[in-house]
Formats: structure tokens, sequence, C-alpha cells
């Protein structure tokens, strides 16, 4: 399964920043020597006991983990198989798991001397992390963001200029998240000594990868612990949704090794899987496997027939990307972690039953792994035990739940703003 010469685990954060194939530093000159120092600065400070004290602090008093290991009661008797568990990283400080790898890099670019954050966003949430930890640690920040996405994104602009960032539309290209993410990198050529490109997931050329597993892995190493105390066992399966990856790496790091651990990796399946006139309706990557590189970095990429990327679609925006972590494409090859894919339509029921038999209501991200759990439980004995990740609390996607369950009566409220 695994043909790594070394333990997974530590394959996965390996000094090369290859995983098989995948991987690797595929980056303009000017940017290697940041890439070296970022890379060296991140192995000094993971041995260092203050920077891993500074860490553990903020977890736990400015994000408030550990987060709740819930057991669904009403869920499990509902679907009458397997014991449900989620994980909510939703009660993190800013609503998500993003938090968790924005603290991380934060304190990093601190150590390293940096005093100005660069990020790039697409529907905002990643800009509204960086912005958050860079207002708490008095840097400057600029966020840069598709010119189409500045406009329809304006509640997360609003509060990402509240804290102090600096949010600046990108007009060429398709004014989307990839010409965002070429102007941040321009910016960080034009700047390299004053500002840290902070990366919102486990993609991006080596060592972002490793960098972000290495502050997501808190999740499973949490939920090992928090299980261990309420079912005397590990987990049978785990479950998480995909985009880039980074909340999956988090949830499944830290059992890699333990091979009776099945791990399940859940895509965004959007309207539908087969393409339409060469259009992708989905961003399920798995589903049409194209290896490129792309953004600094080789992995699995949404391609036509021309390899040119394709835009994606999804009713999640965490979700909506062409690409997904070299680390994942490696778990999808050596077959440690299946990935599925859940459709716009399966996450819209699939959210109201959660609202209604837990009073929990979830992210759209997240309601891709939890369609997961809903076909996969009632297949289970009852003495197996499920853990999916609630990468997020839904109250971000207050704009599209209403325009698919009450599009009537919000837009009309709408008006009244007028
Ligand atoms: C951004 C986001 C995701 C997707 O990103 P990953 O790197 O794949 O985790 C998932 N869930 C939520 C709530 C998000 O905000």
């Amino acid at each position: 399964m695994n043909d790594s010469p070394i333990p997974l685990k530590e394959y996965l954060m390996n000094k090369s920043g290859h995983f098989g194939p995948y991987g690797g530093r595929y980056i303009p000159e000017l940017l290697i020597p940041l890439m070296e120092e970022l890379e060296a600065g991140f192995d000094e400070a993971i041995q260092d006991e203050n920077f891993l004290k500074d860490l553990k602090n903020l977890y736990n008093h400015y994000s408030g983990r550990p987060t709740p290991l819930y057991y669904c009661e009403n869920l499990t008797k509902k679907l009458g198989g397997a014991k449900i568990y989620l994980k909510n990283e939703g009660l993190n400080h800013t609503g998500a798991h993003k938090i968790n790898h924005c603290l991380g890099q934060i304190l990093l670019a601190k150590r390293l001397g940096k005093t100005r954050i660069i990020a790039e966003t697409g529907a905002g949430q990643h800009g509204l992390a960086s912005a958050t930890v860079a207002a708490k640690f008095g840097m400057k920040c600029t966020v840069y963001m598709g010119a189409k996405d500045y406009a329809r994104q304006r509640p997360n602009v609003f509060w990402m200029e509240r804290m102090g960032a600096e949010v600046i539309p990108v007009h060429t290209g398709g004014q989307i998240l990839r010409d965002a993410i070429n102007e941040a990198l321009r910016d960080l050529i034009t700047n390299p000594t004053d500002s840290h490109f902070l990366h919102g997931t486990v993609c991006g050329p080596s060592p972002y990868p490793k960098i972000n597993t290495y502050f997501q892995k808190i999740i499973g190493e949490e939920v090992r612990n928090q299980l261990m105390e309420q079912e005397g066992k590990l987990p049978d399966y785990l479950v998480a949704c995909v985009g880039g990856g980074s909340n999956a790496i988090g949830l499944f790091y830290d059992f890699v090794d333990d091979l009776k651990v099945r791990m399940i990796g859940v895509e965004a399946g959007g309207k539908k899987i087969e393409n339409t006139a060469g259009k992708f309706e989905h961003a399920a990557r798995f589903q049409h496997p194209e290896v490129g590189v792309v953004e600094g970095f080789k992995s699995y990429f949404l391609q036509d027939e021309h390899g040119q990327v394709g835009d994606t679609k999804s009713i999640s925006a965490g979700l909506d990307y062409s690409g997904v972590g070299p680390q994942h494409a490696y778990l999808h090859d050596t077959g440690r972690v299946k990935y599925t894919y859940a459709l716009d339509k399966e996450v819209i029921s699939a959210y109201e039953l959660l609202c209604k038999t837990e009073g929990i209501i979830p992210a759209m991200e997240s309601t891709h792994a939890l369609v997961e759990v809903i076909k996969l439980a009632p297949t289970l004995s009852k003495d197996k035990v499920i853990v999916f990740n609630l990468s997020g609390r839904g109250d971000k996607d207050l704009f599209i739940t209403t325009q698919h369950l009450d599009k009537e009566n919000f837009n009309q409220f709408l008006k009244t703003f007028k």
C-alpha cells in the first residue's frame, strides 16, 4: 500500500517536498531563496519549545481548542448503523479549521522578522482568517481577490477591511482565484524581505504542504485522545471534505500509519460528474485524474483536452478549486485514502438533516463529508465508529443556503434595506 521507504507519517512531511511524483517547487528563480528561508525557519521553529508553547497558547486561548468531539446520538439512531461522531472545527475562532494554519504561519512569519502578510482568496474565507491573525499580530495585510469574487463576496470584503486588511480586486485574466494568486506572487517577488505569503491550504510549492499539514494535524491528534476517552478505541472510519485538502489531512495525518483506520475524502460533485461540452460542472479532481504543474506544484488538476486548467463548479466556495494538495494525490495513488464525491443536491438534504437532528448548522464544505457518512453508516454494524470532520459552521453560507431553501422570503428581506 505504501511504497515509501519510511513510515507514511514521516514521508508526508519529508524534507524533499516530493510525495511520489507529486509536490515539488516549480517557481520563479527569485522565489527559491524565500522558500528555503521559510523551510529552514519552520524546521528550526518546531524544535523550539518556546515556539511550540506560543502556538499551543494561541490554539487554546485565541481559537478555543481543543474543539469538541461530539457523539451525534440522534443522527446515529436515525441512520441505524455505525456510531457517528463529528469533530467540531466550526467552533474555532473565525468558524473553521483555517485559523489553525494561519496562526502557525503568522508565528513563523514573526519569527522570521516579517512585518507584512500577503494572501490570496477566492470566496474570502482564507482572506478573512489571514486578516484576523494579521490584526492580532499587528502586521500589515494585503489580500488579493479576483474582481469577480471581490464583487460577489461583499460580506467577507467588509469583514477583512474592518480588521484593517487592504483588499485589492484583480482585474486581469478571468478575474478569479487563479489571477489573485498570480498577483500575490508578483507582490511577494517585489517585497521579499518584509512580506510573508500566507498560503491557505496544503497546496502550493514546497514547503507549504508540509507546513500546513504540521499546523493542521492537531485535529487528528485531538480526535485520537478524545475518542480513546469516549469509546476506548481508534475510529473505524475517518471522513473529511477535500478542497485543497488541509482539513482532511489535518484529520487523517495522525492515523495514516494505523492501517485499520479507513479514510475517505469527499470532493465536490457539483451538479454532475459528467462534463458538458468540455466544461466541468464539479470540482472532483480524482474523478478525472490529470497530472499537471500549476501554481508551483505537481498534482492532479481538472484540465480540458488541451491541458488548460478548467473552471470548476460547486455549491461550496471552499471546494470550488481545480487542484488538490500533492499529499492527497499520493494518498490516492497508494490507496491509503479513498476519494469520492457528493452532489450539490445531496449536500442540501444532508444540511437540512444535521440542522434538524442535532441542532448544528454545518458549512457547505463540511456537509460533503456528511453526505458520505449518511451513505456509509447504515451499511456498518453498531459497534463501528465513524468520525467526520465538521470543518466549519454554516453561518457564512447564509447567502447560498437561503437561495436554495428560502429564496423568496430572503430576497424580499434584502429589498427592505433599499
Ligand atoms: C476553505 C474550507 C474548506 C476547504 O479547504 P481544505 O483545504 O480542503 O480544508 C473546507 N471547509 C471549510 C469550512 C472551509 O472554509
